[in-house]
């Protein structure tokens, strides 16, 4: 028996994908100036900021999206049931 060949394999594929950050903006309220990892954390921050503009009764018209120009609704089922669906 010959030698094996080992560590020839490391995987660079996942790359383009970490690439993609998350954030909040709206046109009111602006960026929220974070890069979150997955939309699921920038949904929290987003919702971070909605109860902070309601505590001096506004709204939050900041929405969720990505460093690709995709958008994002959460849906909150309740206080810890987090959606996250892509609209575009
Ligand atoms: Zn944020």
């Amino acid at each position: 028996m010959g030698y094996t060949v080992g560590m020839m394999t490391k995987q660079t594929a996942a790359k383009a994908e970490t690439k993609l950050n998350f954030f909040c903006a709206g046109s009111v309220r602006g960026n929220c100036g974070h890069k979150h990892a997955t939309a699921e954390a920038a949904a929290r921050c987003q919702r971070r900021d909605s109860k902070g503009c309601k505590s001096q009764g506004g709204y939050s018209d900041r929405k969720i999206r990505d460093s690709q120009g995709g958008e994002y609704f959460a849906h909150w089922a309740s206080a810890t049931d987090l959606e996250v669906t892509k609209v575009q």
